[in-house]
């Protein structure tokens, strides 16, 4: 079954609690794969590499099975799960992590299965730039990487992460994130300077403001986010943007700069989706009709 991969996707698998001032929730599925890899099972099979722990919930499995995930590249390892908890202000934009046990994640040394190596389309989500580049040593010949970052690794593990931005076809990141990797307040010099690093695109995340690609060849695309009318849990939504982003570039294997920009407004709604319920649970619901009547409806708010 895993020969039919187009993308398969790196990243944290973990359990998150989070606090907001509306609702607080315990121990439900999260880290950068779980988000990315629902979000892009609406458009590709999608293989997901990562680890957890013998205490991982059966349910949260058969979730991934319910979104026909491909598992083979899940490490099971004894011990507990990652886990991640983070509370959000009033205003929903600022989050305080409050506690991080990387637990199994700490020794995790991403192997993938040999059907994996072959895969098209490689999206390395936020977790530690050596196990990125580990990743990226045995993926034998994509055709788009995508990589995605934070700032902990931009301020404890720089060269290693200057390293993965070298060899990969576009870098995401958030404004603050662009700011602190380059030195640059202004978006447009911070984005320059991290081309000069050598990918071909880099794709700003503005949060609630949208996104904005800079192409090495000068061009910009900009796009505002889908006006979501009921925020409940913003946590993973930069993941849920980037997973459907390569899930679409997979489903239509093409990755030149029309098929990219598809392919973020593809990104932009299924993030909107995601924020509007607690972890994947607003995907759990979601069909493909109503994904694609948001798409139509988002098309026509920017069309000028
Ligand atoms: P985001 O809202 O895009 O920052 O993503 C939130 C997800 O990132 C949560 O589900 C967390 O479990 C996960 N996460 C938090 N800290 C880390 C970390 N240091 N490395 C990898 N994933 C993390």
């Amino acid at each position: 079954m895993s020969k039919e991969l187009d993308l398969i996707i790196v990243g944290s698998v973990g359990l998150d609690s989070i606090i907001t001032t509306r609702e607080s929730r315990e121990n439900i599925l999260g880290g950068s794969a779980s988000f990315a890899c629902a979000a892009s099972s609406f458009f590709s099979r999608t293989g997901m590499v990562g680890v957890v722990g013998t205490d991982f919930p059966a349910s949260y499995r058969a979730l991934y099975e319910q979104f026909n995930i491909d598992l083979e590249g899940l490490q099971v390892q004894e011990g507990k799960t990652f886990h991640w908890s983070g509370e959000y202000e009033e205003n929903m934009d600022n989050r305080h992590t409050l506690h991080t046990e990387l637990n199994v994640f700490e020794h995790f040394s991403p192997h993938l299965p040999d059907s994996y190596c072959d895969v098209d389309y490689l999206f390395l989500g936020n977790i530690a730039p050596e196990l990125q580049l580990h990743v990226l040593e045995q993926v034998r010949n994509p055709k788009f990487v995508l990589v995605d970052t934070m700032d902990l690794w931009i301020n404890i593990a720089n060269d290693a992460l200057k390293e993965v931005v070298s060899k990969v076809t576009m870098l995401t990141l958030n404004e603050s994130e662009a700011r602190l990797f380059t030195g640059e307040h202004d978006l447009l010099s911070a984005a320059k300077a991290l081309l000069e690093l050598g990918p071909q695109y880099v794709l700003v995340k503005k949060g609630a403001n949208g996104s904005m690609l800079i192409a090495r060849d000068g061009s910009i695309f900009m796009i505002p986010a889908y006006p979501v009318m009921e925020l409940h849990d913003p946590t993973g939504a930069g993941d849920t943007f980037a997973g459907g982003l390569m899930g679409y570039l997979a489903e239509v294997d093409r990755h030149d700069q029309a098929a990219i920009r598809e392919a973020i407004v593809r990104g932009t709604v299924v993030a909107s989706f995601g924020v509007e319920k607690f972890s994947v649970e607003r995907y759990q619901s979601l069909k493909k009709p109503e994904l694609g009547a948001r798409i139509d409806e988002f098309l026509e708010m920017v069309r000028v």
